[in-house]
């Protein structure tokens, strides 16, 4: 007889392991399938977020400011170093560590809470007598039941078309996080936060980076004055940002002595121009992934964009049957699916799991970070609404100063009549810590008054 179970997860990203986490709290005999390797063939749960994204991204960013730090900013603080040197090796090798770590939390935590973890891939294989069968294909196989499946199997990049990843020139988010040696030259083709996160890696580490974006507006879904601060603080670091630019092209040299990547293009003028790079890393989205569900022997029913439909429960057409995070609609972050995995969780227990999209907070972690929640001042325009805008730059911060980061503000923008916070936008210093204060506060749909009222200690980044 198959295990059967009362809750099975598949997929152990953050929408997955939290979801299971979860339900096995609330009492539910629940197991979760990941499929995902590390190098010696074993688990590695943790999904994009840990292997292929947040984690390790954010580790190399790390390292990479340190580096930074070193050549350019220890001097000011009176500390002199010698030649600064970077061992990519040992910078690669570490993020590796920091990413098993969160693998190993994440079994720790499947231990802890009963989890049953099944390491392989999961497909539908039938609905019978109100149960769904899946199949478990990994070291060994077998077939597992649940009465309620949660589908959280993530997004893959997309590929330009003609330019398959080869993970050896032209780089996906994965190879572009495994990189040997610093490149000479380096091409990103997107803007978005993976395009300008690894970007900015690279730079700092002495790349010459070119980012070639398709749109004619840099960073179009964040703040306007925050995006106009961004591509001028950027272009000063030295990244070569080239917008509404058209693609035709990409070659790949042979092995050895030309092997660049050549990328034909056309740019906002419509003029023709070639860029020859050592490496391109290609982040131009992600795809919804379903590969290998074997959707078809249920019949869950998929979007035209190959993700799965829910409604804003996560329900999908089957019944029992729900999906969460970059599966399914809505922003592909990480806190976003684990937000839907606990109420999902907490829904099948029959309680009022809720995720609040308007105060999912967002960030780019680049030197100066940005972060926002809420609506933009092009967005209030749009929608025509009556609001307020106040502003306060680092510059004028007594911990920015002493930081010896005073680049950019926060701006918060506020309904005019009754001065509810609508949107907070920062660029500088700790805006991704800072974002925080304002999710809580538009949670609790404070005013901007209410703000200014709480006592902040001093000094810090808050004024
Ligand atoms: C470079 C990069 C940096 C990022 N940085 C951030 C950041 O700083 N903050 C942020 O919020 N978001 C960030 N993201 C986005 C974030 O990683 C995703 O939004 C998040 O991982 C989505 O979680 P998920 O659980 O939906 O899917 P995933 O994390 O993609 O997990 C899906 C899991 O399901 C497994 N799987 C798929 N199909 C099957 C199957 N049939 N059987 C078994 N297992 C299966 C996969 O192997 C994978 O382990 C980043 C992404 C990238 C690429």
């Amino acid at each position: 007889m198959s295990k059967q179970f009362d809750v099975v997860v598949i997929g152990g990203g953050p929408g997955g392991y939290v979801a299971a986490i979860r339900a096995a709290q609330l009492g539910f005999n629940t197991a979760c399938i990941d499929e995902w390797k590390n190098a010696a063939g074993g688990p590695a749960p943790g999904g994009t977020c840990t292997n292929v994204g947040c984690i390790p991204s954010k580790a190399l960013l790390q390292s990479s400011e340190h580096f930074e730090h070193a050549n350019h900013h220890f001097a000011d603080h009176g500390i002199s170093t010698g030649k600064v040197s970077m061992d990519v090796a040992k910078m690669v090798a570490r993020k590796d560590t920091v990413v098993k770590q969160n693998n190993d939390g994440i079994l720790y935590l499947f231990k802890k809470n009963k989890v049953s973890f099944f390491h392989g891939r999961g497909s539908f294989v039938a609905a019978k007598d109100g149960l769904y069968e899946i199949k478990v294909a990994g070291a060994a196989e077998e077939v597992i039941s649940a009465k309620h499946v949660i589908v959280a199997t993530g997004s893959n990049a997309r590929q330009l078309p003609g330019a398959a990843f080869d993970e050896e020139n032209i780089l996906s988010n994965d190879g572009a996080l495994r990189i040997g040696a610093v490149p000479k030259k380096l091409g990103v083709i997107g803007s978005g936060v993976i395009g300008l996160e690894m970007g900015s890696v690279w730079r700092r580490l002495g790349a010459e980076v070119t980012v070639l974006e398709g749109m004619p507006a840099f960073l179009a879904a964040v703040d306007d004055g925050v995006a106009k601060e961004a591509l001028k603080q950027f272009t000063k670091q030295g990244l070569k940002i080239e917008l509404g630019v058209k693609i035709s092209e990409v070659k790949t040299g042979k092995k050895g002595k030309d092997s660049q990547v050549r990328v034909a293009y056309a740019n906002a003028k419509g003029e023709a121009q070639e860029l020859a790079v050592d490496k391109l890393i290609v982040s131009i989205g992600r795809v919804p992934n379903t590969i290998g569900l074997n959707v078809e022997a249920v019949g869950l029913a998929l979007d035209e964009r190959g993700a799965i439909v829910v409604d804003g429960d996560c329900k999908t057409n089957l019944p029992n049957v729900w999906a969460v995070g970059d599966v399914v609609r809505g922003p592909m972050l990480a806190h976003k699916a684990e937000e839907e995995g606990v109420a999902v969780a907490e829904r099948i227990a029959g309680q009022h799991g809720h995720v609040n999209f308007n105060t999912i907070p967002w960030v780019i972690y680049t030197s100066p970070e940005i972060a926002w929640v809420g609506r933009t001042e092009q967005q209030l325009k749009a929608d025509g609404v009556a609001y307020k805008a106040g502003q306060f730059p680092f510059l004028a911060n007594g911990r920015a100063r002493a930081l010896g980061d005073t680049t950019g503000f926060v701006k918060i923008l506020a309904d005019a009549k009754s001065d509810e916070i609508l949107g907070v936008h920062i660029i500088g210093p700790m805006a991704s810590e800072l974002i925080a204060e304002a999710v809580m506060a538009m949670e609790f749909k404070a005013s901007a008054e209410d703000i200014a009222r709480i006592c902040h200690a001093h000094p810090s980044l808050c004024p």
